[in-house]
């Protein structure tokens, strides 16, 4: 899979990300059936990861050195093992949007990202729709993350 073809309608696109998801979710149940277990890499194979990259980040590209995941190339849940051929360096950040996500979800994640994103610079109404229920979002996320007692979903 180079890039995902694109859907011919609206409905179509709907109905394929959703179907995605659908499959995603089809794996991870699959997974949760047979776990793979998981283990902890040693300090000199952390070490040899991130040479792989230059000490680099393998999604973003930014620097990685000191906050950083060995990320499972084939996701973990996606069957992806415990080879070190299997692991990149990626900041937290990066590897927890990542998640596991099949590829072809990721470039849509992509994709549609670096159109809201172009939405919400152009200030258009829609931009400013979106800009405000992300920043809303993301204020909420980061609260119950930093104040996990605080319960901002309580009356909505
Ligand atoms: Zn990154």
């Amino acid at each position: 899979m180079d890039e995902p073809s694109f859907p011919t309608s609206v409905q179509r696109l709907i109905y394929h990300l959703a179907s995605l998801r659908n499959n995603r979710r089809e794996r991870q149940a699959a997974r949760r059936e047979k776990p793979i277990p998981r283990k902890a890499l040693d300090p000199s194979q952390r070490k040899l990861v991130l040479e792989k990259t230059g000490g680099l980040c393998h999604l973003c590209g930014g620097k990685a050195e000191i906050n950083w995941k060995a990320d499972h190339v084939l996701a973990h849940n996606a069957g992806g093992g415990h080879s070190l051929d299997n692991y990149l360096a990626a900041h937290r950040l990066c590897n927890h949007y990542r998640w596991d996500y099949s590829p072809e979800e990721f470039q849509w994640n992509l994709k549609i990202g670096v159109w809201a994103r172009k939405q919400m610079e152009n200030d258009s109404e829609l931009g400013r729709a979106m800009a405000r229920a992300f920043f809303t979002y993301e204020i909420r996320r980061e609260s119950r993350r930093t104040h996990p007692r605080i319960n901002f979903d309580e009356n909505t």
